[in-house]
């Protein structure tokens, strides 16, 4: 069948590889003008398989207030009075309840678990050069309470196939010694040994030449999708800026533009974009820096190694839809990075960097068919696009076949 998949982001990017590893005939549109150059750029570089947790929980409202008046917080809310954010916003309060957000981490714990299979899969067959870790992730705690939070929800999913322990502040440093600078802050840390980090833009490059040179998928990149003719239920052609492009069918995976594509089809995915901020240092020969991936949990920042650079990342920004490097976010997490790791000794200031995650409000990724007979979706994958990718295009290509897959059908619908 002939598909034409919309973004060549990680997403976009999987869901072709999986496509044309099953023998359709695939082609891949994309405004940019080249494959990875939107949030999927410079991510956190966490292949955060067992981190799935929902943002929308109930300890989120009762840190409402604070967020709504503290500059220094990591998630931040600006009142605007957008009608697409305060839908979302009521969908996220929704979603904040208890059983909602327990039933949401097993359904993304089952995917994530599965990317990790797929990820090392890929890695055997193909020998991807993306600076890929498998070194396991620390999360380190300087607070007794949030330490106890994170022991009961290790409790809760040692049952599902998660490997996880628990650290004391002596293990964690034996284990991360580029963390002696703040030992006498830190309480305990988890470690999950089946993390993995890698760059994810150097994964859509691999998987972009992969896919032109050894698996004949064609490339329309400068090409926006600015709509579809639609035919008796079916999409007959997508409408681009450089001409109208005909599939068999047709995947919308273009990250946050997905919203404005289905809405204009009369369907709304909720999808809403969060802002987020990295650096990406380069280190030295005397450059203190982890080796591990880190949690920086006070602070929800995170840290990767990637080959010779550190990438760190963090902050949520809600209502911010711009990609704009505002100086005050910047300099907060600057300030973060200099008081983590006072010896970082980096060869030059580090590259700024700012993207939207494709967020819906219960966090949990639309894969599968739409209200039009050809139009499918993999998209909305918020913090974990990077970790998701390879479960969601195994899924969706599952989907498409009318197969059973690794999640259950009802799971990860439009
Ligand atoms: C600060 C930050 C840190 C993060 N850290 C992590 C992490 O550590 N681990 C993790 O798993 N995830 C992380 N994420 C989330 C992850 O980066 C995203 O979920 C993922 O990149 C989304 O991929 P995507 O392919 O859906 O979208 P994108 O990468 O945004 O790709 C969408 C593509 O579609 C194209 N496009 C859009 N509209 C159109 C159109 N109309 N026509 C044609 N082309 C179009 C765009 O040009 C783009 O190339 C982080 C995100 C941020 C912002």
């Amino acid at each position: 069948m002939k598909v034409l998949v919309i973004g060549s982001g990680i997403v976009g990017l999987s869901t072709a590889y999986a496509l044309a590893r099953e023998g359709h005939d695939v082609s891949v549109v994309d405004g940019a003008a080249a494959p990875g150059s939107a949030t999927s750029f410079a991510n956190g570089a966490q292949l955060s398989y067992n981190f799935v947790a929902p943002l929308a929980d109930p300890e989120v409202l009762g840190k409402l207030p604070q967020w709504l008046t503290s500059a220094d917080s990591p998630l931040r809310l600006m009142l605007t009075l957008d009608p697409a954010l305060v839908r979302w916003s009521l969908h996220f309060l929704q979603a904040c309840r208890r059983s909602v957000a327990l039933q949401t981490t097993q359904e993304l714990l089952l995917l994530g678990l599965h990317s990790r299979l797929l990820m090392h899969e890929m890695q055997e067959r193909e020998a991807f050069d993306f600076d890929f870790e498998s070194k396991g992730k620390l999360l380190v705690y300087q607070n007794e309470q949030a330490l106890a939070g994170a022991r009961a929800q290790m409790g809760k999913q040692a049952g599902l196939g998660c490997e996880q322990r628990e650290l004391s502040a002596a293990q964690c440093l034996t284990l991360e010694p580029a963390l002696e600078d703040i030992s006498a802050r830190v309480v305990g840390g988890v470690f999950t040994p089946s993390e993995d980090s890698g760059d994810c833009h150097a994964l859509c490059m691999e998987l972009h030449r992969a896919l032109s040179t050894r698996y004949g998928v064609g490339f329309h990149f400068n090409t926006a999708v600015e709509g579809f003719r639609t035919e008796a239920g079916r999409i007959a052609a997508a409408l681009t800026s450089e001409g109208d492009l005909q599939a068999d069918a047709y995947v919308v995976a273009n990250g946050t533009g997905a919203q404005k594509l289905l809405s204009d089809l009369g369907m709304n995915p909720l999808i809403y974009p969060l802002k987020g901020y990295s650096l990406t240092y380069t280190l030295t020969p005397q450059s203190r820096a982890p080796q591990l991936s880190v949690s920086d949990v006070h602070n929800k920042v995170v840290y990767a190694r990637l080959g010779n650079r550190l990438r760190v990342a963090g902050m949520v920004d809600i209502g911010d839809r711009s990609t704009i490097l505002v100086p005050q976010r910047l300099s907060l997490l600057k300030s973060q990075v200099q008081d983590y790791l006072p010896r970082l000794n980096a060869a030059e200031p580090p590259l700024e960097w700012a993207g939207l995650r494709p967020a819906r409000p219960d966090s949990k990724p639309l894969i599968g068919k739409t209200r039009l007979r050809n139009l499918w979706i993999n998209g909305g994958h918020g913090a974990l696009g990077f970790t998701l990718a390879a479960a969601s295009a195994a899924v969706l290509v599952d989907r498409i076949a009318g197969r059973q897959s690794a999640v259950p059908p009802a799971m990860f619908q439009l």
